[in-house]
């Protein structure tokens, strides 16, 4: 039995049944990543012998009561922006190179409760910006399905690392496509959640009004799994919501028999990868077939979110970063004369180019004379957005797209341009611009590479979009694919 090839679900029924004990499960993929791990560079952090030693003691508490939580014994990997107490979380980034945080993210206590294992936490893109993983200050992570590739960013860590079997689920956060690019890259199952369903509170902020955590893993009921531990009101975050709790496990093995599916035109355009294009099609073909009911919509706005995307999320992250300045926490300059001195050369020192960038762009938007020219009509884009998603959805359930225009690229493709890489965003940022719930699903390979296809919901409607997800992956089982690594 290689239990490195299960699903969450799996290893739950195996650890709760007694069939195997935590410290076997953990063993197994701390195993696996000691063999696979050197070829790919998914963790910042790995901490395969604290996991081992907390797996023992969880194999002390099961011999003694059945009554676990819903991750007992469950490997997970967190992306190095969510904050976990005691153990170092860099965000990739020289400036917090060495900070440990003095607590957890309100995620993380949520794992804690459901007795889940931490692995480890995985690379990304400095602060989350970017669409590769090329711009975390330490290393490249590479695609376990061709080591030549980028696994896609800004969690490609946490992409890769449920892609290569080295655990069946992780966490990651997603601002303009983070965890749905990835995952498509990576061909696994990524999940953005609706704006406010799952506390931010220690998440480092990268552009707050766009930031959400979500979920990696294999199978869309496992998603389904770690959404019902992560979601909820959070005192100590104010924009999440207070709003009924849903079993998201509910929608699983439900057909799909009258749901309307909306096809927005302006997501296949003509230059389309002929491909992608034939891939998402079919697949919508099928789900046609278990009578769902296929409708041509249009999103002409759509065609702004990149340059809308890219003047509010860099205002927003040039506000957010204006905390590391070398006082508080994280990097300090060692040569300075003066505190002016010492703020300039700590960050000069301590941030990587694309961050710099964005702080620019943001302060440039910000500024009085530009704030109208820019921000201000960003976010009236925006709204138009938002609005014309909400008319397309007073006529369909779920949107689906492709999750992006081609496979994985190549490492260093497009690491010096950088507007041909905020590109590769096209399809996914729109729907953090509405705050809506969107996963990305396995759905096909070109050349052996991965193709995801996107299912966008109604904001709180995670449900509809896990139950055609579900429905899509039982019809291909594309989960039961791995990289030969
Ligand atoms: N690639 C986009 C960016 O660079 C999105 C990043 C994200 O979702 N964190 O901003």
């Amino acid at each position: 039995m290689e239990l490195w090839k299960k699903s969450l679900k799996e290893l739950s029924d195996l650890i709760n049944s007694k069939e195997v004990k935590p410290s076997e499960v953990v063993e197994a993929f701390v195993k696996r990543t000691e063999e696979i791990e050197p070829k790919i560079n998914s963790y910042i952090t790995f901490l395969g012998e604290k996991a081992l030693e907390d797996a023992k003691k969880k194999d002390e508490e099961l011999a003694k009561s059945n009554n676990k939580g819903k991750l007992f014994g469950i490997p997970i990997a967190i992306k190095d922006n969510i904050i976990t107490k005691d153990i170092k979380t860099t965000c990739a980034s020289k400036i917090l190179e060495n900070f440990v945080p003095p607590y957890n993210a309100t995620v993380i206590e949520k794992l804690e409760e459901e007795g889940y294992i931490l692995t480890g936490k995985t690379n990304l893109d400095e602060f989350a910006m970017g669409s590769s993983t090329e711009n975390s200050a330490f290393f490249t992570t590479k695609n376990p399905w061709d080591l030549t590739r980028v696994p896609g960013g800004s969690s490609g860590g946490s992409s890769a690392v449920v892609s290569a079997g080295l655990v069946p689920a992780a966490l990651g956060s997603d601002t303009g496509g983070s965890i749905r690019q990835p995952a498509a890259f990576c061909g696994v199952v990524g999940f953005k959640p609706t704006y406010g369903r799952v506390s931010r509170y220690g998440l480092v902020a990268f552009a707050s009004s766009l930031d959400q955590i979500g979920t990696f893993s294999r199978t869309v009921e496992d998603t389904a799994i770690l959404m019902n531990v992560i979601a909820g009101k959070d005192e100590k975050d104010s924009t999440s919501v207070k709003i009924e709790d849903i079993d998201f496990t509910s929608f699983i093995g439900k057909d799909i028999k009258g749901i309307k599916i909306g096809i927005p035109k302006e997501y296949f355009p003509e230059d389309l990868d002929r491909d992608v294009k034939e891939i998402i099609l079919k697949g919508v073909k099928q789900l046609e077939d278990e009578g769902a009911e296929i409708v041509e919509i249009s999103l002409p706005t759509s065609k702004y979110s990149i340059e809308a995307y890219y003047i509010i999320a860099p205002s927003e992250a040039s506000s957010n970063l204006a905390r590391y300045d070398g006082v508080r926490y994280g990097y300090r300059t060692k040569d300075y004369k003066d505190l002016e001195e010492m703020y300039s050369k700590t960050r000069a020192e301590g941030f990587g180019a694309e961050v710099k960038r964005r702080i620019m762009l943001g302060t440039y938007a910000l500024s009085s004379g530009y704030y109208d020219a820019y921000y201000l009509k960003a976010q009236k884009v925006r709204t138009l957005i938002y609005q014309e998603f909400m008319d397309a959805f007073n006529k369909v359930d779920v949107i689906i797209t492709p999750t992006t225009p081609d496979v994985a690229f190549k490492i260093g493709e497009k690491s010096n341009n950088p507007v041909e890489m905020y590109l590769s965003d096209i399809f996914t940022v729109s729907v953090n611009m509405a705050g809506l719930p969107a996963i990305s699903i396995p759905a096909g390979f070109k050349n052996s590479l991965p193709i995801g296809m996107q299912i966008i919901g109604k904001p709180f409607d995670e449900g509809t979009v896990l139950q055609v997800a579900d429905r899509f992956e039982k019809l291909n089982n594309y989960n039961l694919n791995f990289p030969s690594l």
